[in-house]
């Protein structure tokens, strides 16, 4: 049962398939380490003896398979050891992507047979569904496997800041405290925390996604036989569900993980019940997952915005950090780095500089407005050059890859800039980049992310 929270150096022995649910308390530091036994956090094996050190609110399981003792030094909001855990129904889903990346391992030169299982995890907000992509990941990654791991989730994305679509080769299992470290991500920008801003576009993003993937995997048979996995937002409903049967035709997924909603698998059941070659899988919600009100899920957008958007600058002539997986430290540590080793570069230039741009044309005209056969006059991927004024103060923006204009749509992005001031007089604007010295390109793209920095 839950303990409510402790704060002294102590020591919990776990059984076998038992795990120790924690969530670090949100002011001071937690501090753990295996002393005997195996154990692993989300599909990452722990060290033994060494201590670990968790951000605040942290929210973690120590799983063990065989059993294990694990010393714990800080205060929590909540451990407790639980029994009870879906986890072996997990390992076997494991165990099957294992055989069948194995088998497409055998067939290189077949280009159907040497695609690897494509696996998508879907279900309603807070299921569970980072964490199991998370889990899957890093047990492909220790049997040597190199997986894609797609986020699909602009509302909290794990790779990159939110209001993207990312993709990134897992080659180790995932440090529970570190993350998963960012050599060179593929990130679309959407510009915005839910697609309902602008459907269209974030469907073409998808695609380029898919497309980008697809062409790297037809040149990169380990990629390919290792396969992806895709987690996805939490809205499953009307055009939430729409955007779901998208993703699951735009990547051929072959395996569909539901978890926590009896409806949606039914749903996804019928609808692909003529395609033999994909599988849908109802799998139990752990009892662990937290949820997290609204409220919370902001917070922890601006929290993640704060670590990532500088430290990731894959094309950026500078020191670029690994970004952190957490989505949950402390604004000060993020903004910082963990070690205070990380420090923005606040630039000035000329509004002529720039070139800024938003995607769609505003609202749409709905259809039923107009004269029959008439089309929607505003499309909504079309390319709006954007003039500088006030309203781009606290805005994240996107700098593109892309160098020529027609481009900068299909583009993925480089990395993100942060509007700190404009002066209107002096047309000048100030930004926080990732360093100093000259973006890798030109052209940015705003959408509505905002960061108040406090
Ligand atoms: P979703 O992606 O479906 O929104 P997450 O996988 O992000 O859900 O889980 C929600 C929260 O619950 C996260 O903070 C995660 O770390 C936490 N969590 C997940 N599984 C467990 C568990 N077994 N024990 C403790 N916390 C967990």
């Amino acid at each position: 049962a839950a303990t409510g929270g402790s704060t002294t150096v102590r020591q919990v022995k776990l059984e076998k398939e038992c795990e120790l649910r924690v969530e670090a308390s949100a002011d001071s530091p937690l501090r753990l380490r295996l002393l005997t036994g195996t154990a692993e956090i989300f599909g990452t094996e722990i060290p033994p003896g060494i201590w670990l050190n968790f951000p605040p609110r942290l929210k973690f399981a120590v799983f063990t398979w065989y059993g294990a003792t694990i010393e714990m030094d800080g205060s929590t909001e909540t451990d407790y050891t639980a029994d009870e855990t879906p986890m072996i129904s997990y390992i076997n889903v494991h165990a099957v992507l294992d055989g069948r990346r194995n088998r497409a391992k055998a067939s290189p030169s077949d280009s159907d047979t040497s695609q690897g299982p494509r696996v998508i995890v879907v279900g309603p907000t807070d299921s569970g569904k980072s964490t199991l992509s998370r889990m899957l990941l890093s047990w492909a990654a220790k049997q040597g496997w190199k997986p894609t791991f797609v986020d699909l989730d602009i509302g909290q994305g794990s790779i990159t800041i939110p209001g993207c679509v990312a993709a990134t080769p897992i080659e180790l299992p995932i440090d529970p405290v570190e993350g998963i470290p960012l050599e060179m991500p593929m990130v679309y920008f959407f510009g915005h925390v839910t697609p309902s801003a602008n459907i269209d576009h974030y469907k073409v993003l998808v695609k380029e996604l898919a497309q980008t993937l697809e062409m790297q995997f037809s040149g990169n048979a380990e990629s390919r036989a290792s396969g992806m996995v895709i987690n996805t937002m939490g809205w499953i409903e009307g055009v939430g569900y729409e955007l779901l049967l998208h993703a699951i035709d735009t990547f051929n997924a072959t395996v569909i993980l539901v978890l926590g909603q009896e409806k949606l698998c039914s749903m996804l059941k019928d609808v692909l019940k003529n395609r033999p070659n994909v599988d849908v899988v109802k799998l139990q919600k752990s009892g662990g997952v937290v949820s997290r009100n609204a409220k919370v899920r902001q917070k922890a957008r601006g929290y993640r915005i704060r670590g990532v958007w500088y430290s990731y600058f894959s094309a950026y002539p500078c020191n670029a950090k690994r970004t952190f997986f957490l989505s949950l430290l402390l604004p000060q540590e993020y903004f910082y780095g963990p070690s205070n080793d990380l420090s923005p570069h606040s630039n000035v230039v000329n509004f002529s500089d720039l070139f800024i741009y938003r995607i769609g044309g505003g609202p749409q005209a709905p259809r039923s407005a107009l004269p029959i056969g008439a089309e929607p006059a505003a499309d909504p991927t079309r390319l709006v050059p954007v003039s500088i004024s006030r309203d781009l103060l606290h805005l994240v923006l996107a700098v593109s890859y892309a160098k020529e204009q027609d481009q900068i749509i299909s583009s993925n992005v480089a990395g993100f800039i942060y509007v700190t001031d404009i002066d209107l007089n002096r047309k000048k604007i100030t930004y926080l980049a990732p360093c100093a010295g000259e973006l890798p390109s030109k052209n940015l793209i705003v959408g509505t992310l905002t960061w108040i920095e406090n």
